[in-house]
């Protein structure tokens, strides 16, 4: 199954995409986590990026279209993929469409006022990615990860300005996505204001899983 997770940051597309990955068995693409894995190795991309992402401003497409193509021709996702943060502009969603076909998109339903809340909360894994919340789902020890032991910390796109900003972002520039797919009939829409759990059962009903 070819699939992507449409919605605002701090909708959940992370969380539920670790669990989505084991029913559906297939990898998770998050352009986000690829940038902040650069951003950690001290690449050339990595350098690049930085102060973009900490701004809650976008990566260019023409160097996030480059990544994500070289990333679909590899054999783990020749079957299928969550694309998770991709694409996240108009002219991302025709690359894509050139050189893969997606089956379904998942558009990822919230307010603001959940959007803040939860990214006001988040706590990020360095080494593993996953998604904490001091409130909703905090580390059993605070600032170790449950899973891997890593460092559990606050992205720094996830101070206030830069959450206005990335927004803002989603608003002007994703939001659009909504309407392009959902008139390719591509789209199909999940509450995504309630706990992990209760999204994971919606995930399942939207995809006719039992
Ligand atoms: P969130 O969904 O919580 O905003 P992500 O982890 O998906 O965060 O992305 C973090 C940052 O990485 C974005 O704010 C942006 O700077 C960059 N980024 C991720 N995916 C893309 C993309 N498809 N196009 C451009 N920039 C991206
Ligand atoms: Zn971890």
């Amino acid at each position: 199954m070819k699939l992507i997770f449409l919605g605002p940051p701090g909708a959940g597309k992370g969380t539920l995409a670790v669990k989505a990955v084991e029913i559906l068995g297939v990898q998770q693409i998050s352009t986000g986590s690829i940038f902040r894995a650069a951003v950690a190795a001290g690449s050339p991309l990595g350098l690049k990026v930085k102060a973009i992402m900490d701004a809650g401003k976008l990566v260019d497409d023409e160097t996030t279209i480059a990544l994500v193509k070289e990333r679909l021709t590899q054999a783990d996702v020749q079957k299928g993929y969550i694309l998770d943060g991709f694409p996240r502009t108009i002219p991302q969603a025709q690359a894509l469409a050139s050189f893969s076909s997606v089956e379904k998109v998942v558009n990822f339903d919230i307010p603001d006022s959940g959007v803040l809340e939860r990214l006001g909360g988040r706590r990020v894994c360095r080494m593993c990615g996953y998604n904490f919340h001091v409130k909703f789902n905090p580390p059993s020890q605070e600032g170790v990860c449950d899973h891997c032991g890593g460092e559990v910390y606050i992205r720094d796109d996830d101070q206030p300005q830069a959450i206005q900003k990335r927004l803002e972002v989603y608003r002007a520039q994703t939001e659009p996505l909504i309407g392009y797919y959902r008139e390719k009939g591509l789209l199909v829409d999940i509450d995504a204001s309630p706990m992990v759990d209760e999204i994971v059962v919606n995930f399942k009903k939207v995809m006719g899983i039992k």
